[in-house]
């Protein structure tokens, strides 16, 4: 249409919204190492929250990124698709994120693991 994708409003909330929730993913990924390096044993509520959370939002992410690219984030002649296939590992390998959200579900009632 004669202009950078970017200079569209409908892709600048998207790329506002990626950084934003990377950034809150980032964040929770930090709080729970922090809390074991401050020398405390691992908060596995903490631990499952912010791995479930981060797959979560890489997966969001990176789909959002093949979207904004058209066409050319589906074909493997650029990296996005990669990145997406990528993102998607992190909700399978390392614990689900239907076992992490069991974990946090019993961590919340009291139940342990
Ligand atoms: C690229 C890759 C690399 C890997 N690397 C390693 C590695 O280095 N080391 C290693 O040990 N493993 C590795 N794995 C294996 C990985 O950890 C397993 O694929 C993962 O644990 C899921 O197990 P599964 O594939 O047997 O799925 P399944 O256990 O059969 O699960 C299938 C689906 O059912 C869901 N599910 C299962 N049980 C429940 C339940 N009780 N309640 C609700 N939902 C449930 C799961 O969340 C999943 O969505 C790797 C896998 C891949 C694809």
């Amino acid at each position: 249409f004669g202009r950078p994708i970017g200079d569209f409003q409908a892709i600048q909330h998207k790329l506002a919204d990626m950084y934003t929730e990377t950034e809150a993913a980032r964040n929770l990924t930090y709080k729970s190492a922090w809390e074991v390096d401050e020398g405390g044993s691992p908060n596995t509520m903490l631990a499952s929250m912010a791995k479930e959370y981060a797959s979560r939002i890489a997966v969001k992410t990176a789909n959002e990124a093949v979207q904004i690219h058209g066409g050319s984030g589906y074909v493997n002649d650029f990296d996005v698709e990669r990145f997406y296939r990528d993102a998607k590992i992190t909700q399978i390998y390392e614990g689900t994120t239907e076992i992490q959200k069991m974990i946090i579900a019993r961590e919340l009632q009291g139940k342990g693991f």
